[in-house]
């Protein structure tokens, strides 16, 4: 067995493109990786039959070779479990198909929408709330098709924040990330453009200086990312999310609740403070959606809702995501909050703190 650590490194480690083309696709060589029995190997590839499995060898590398409870193991291997659908699972949970007036283009809020420019991603990660078009097959967003979605922000004067999706965008070469994102930047009306990508949490190796000298050039840009654990903050990721925020680009995290890998609000907790240490913003904190076969990671809302009152006043407020749910049917995203307010009346409301106490504030009288 050999230590996906060490022995397996070389000295293409460092370049993203040796991470993307070795990434492991199949039982073979997950199980030089990882111990796998007959019976796993084959559940395995009972569900690569509906999703593709996609491991980056760095990823890969973080995972423990016994533990099948190991966090990096349940976001990337699959389980036998995808292959069980439940009533109220969705193949487009958002609905985003009804929100799209071009293709590539969601249009859901007023003033920004998302582009999504490109269907593959470094690793595909068993949760994925895009699972029905990620992962199906390896196109980014052709010329024609670009055109027309550019067009479509152009000619809507509204719109002031791009945010640039996928799959992840960073698996793209720089150069052609560049032309996408210099016709954005010709837009007036366009503001902030986002990036979303898993790029400096699956294969940190991409956040090169070339990347970071060709997106300073078009700011503001904002980088939002997507760390559940604190088991995925390591050096090489560490460095990736301070390179990015040396570059002067703001970097927010957006976490999924995960049954069994994060839903725990000491785990939470440590993966908060060591984001807010490298300098990336907790942003949301989504509950699970109903793409398909994922039931198994969903958690109860209740206990979601245990955590956020938990960190709420425990550590400091920018280290405390957004709880949300993204509504099925395409409603957007709700914050789902623990309720402070106890009663409220023409004189006064009546509050609990972080610590249970209570106290009244007087209303101003009308
Ligand atoms: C999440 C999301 C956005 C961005 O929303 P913010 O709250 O501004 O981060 C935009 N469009 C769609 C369809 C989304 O799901
Ligand atoms: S990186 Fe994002 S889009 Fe890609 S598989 Fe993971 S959750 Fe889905």
């Amino acid at each position: 067995m050999m230590q996906a650590g060490d022995s397996y490194k070389n000295a293409l480690w460092n370049n993203w493109k040796w991470q993307f083309s070795h990434r492991i696709t199949g039982t073979e060589r997950l199980s030089e990786i990882i111990h796998l029995t007959d019976q796993e190997k084959d559940e395995i590839s009972e569900c690569l039959k509906r999703f593709r499995m996609a491991i980056t060898p760095y990823y890969a590398s973080l995972m423990d070779p016994d533990d099948k409870n190991d966090p990096i193991r349940l976001q990337s291997v699959p389980s036998i479990r995808e292959t069980y659908y439940c009533e109220h699972d969705l193949a487009d949970p958002l609905n985003e198909e009804a929100d799209s007036p071009v293709p590539h283009i969601v249009h859901r809020y007023p003033d920004r929408v998302l582009l999504l420019v490109t269907y593959v991603c470094s690793m595909y990660c068993r949760h994925c709330t895009r699972r029905r078009v990620v992962g199906e097959e390896d196109r980014i967003i052709g010329g024609k098709e670009l055109k027309a979605a550019l067009s479509y922000i152009r000619s809507h004067v509204e719109i002031r924040d791009v945010l640039i999706s996928g799959g992840d965008p960073l698996v793209m070469d720089t150069g052609r990330l560049e032309t996408i994102i210099s016709q954005l930047r010709e837009i007036p009306h366009v503001d902030v453009i986002r990036i979303g990508t898993r790029v400096p949490v699956v294969m940190p190796m991409r956040i090169t200086d070339e990347l970071l000298d060709m997106l300073k050039k078009y700011q503001p840009i904002w980088i939002n990312t997507h760390f559940n654990h604190p088991k995925e903050i390591t050096p090489d990721s560490e460095r990736a999310c301070k390179a990015i925020a040396d570059a002067g680009i703001p970097l927010g995290n957006q976490s999924v609740l995960l049954k069994g890998i994060n839903d725990n609000a000491d785990i939470m907790k440590e993966l908060l403070l060591k984001l807010v240490h490298m300098r990336v913003r907790p942003y949301y904190l989504y509950q699970c959606d109903l793409s398909q076969g994922i039931s198994h990671f969903r958690t109860d809302v209740e206990t979601g809702i245990d955590i956020m009152h938990k960190l709420t006043g425990n550590i400091s407020g920018y280290a405390v995501p957004k709880y949300v749910i993204d509504a099925p049917g395409g409603g957007g995203k709700i914050p789902i909050n623990y309720n402070y307010v106890i009663s409220k009346n023409d004189r006064e409301i009546v509050m609990e703190n972080f610590r249970g106490d209570i106290y009244s504030y007087p209303l101003p009288s009308k």
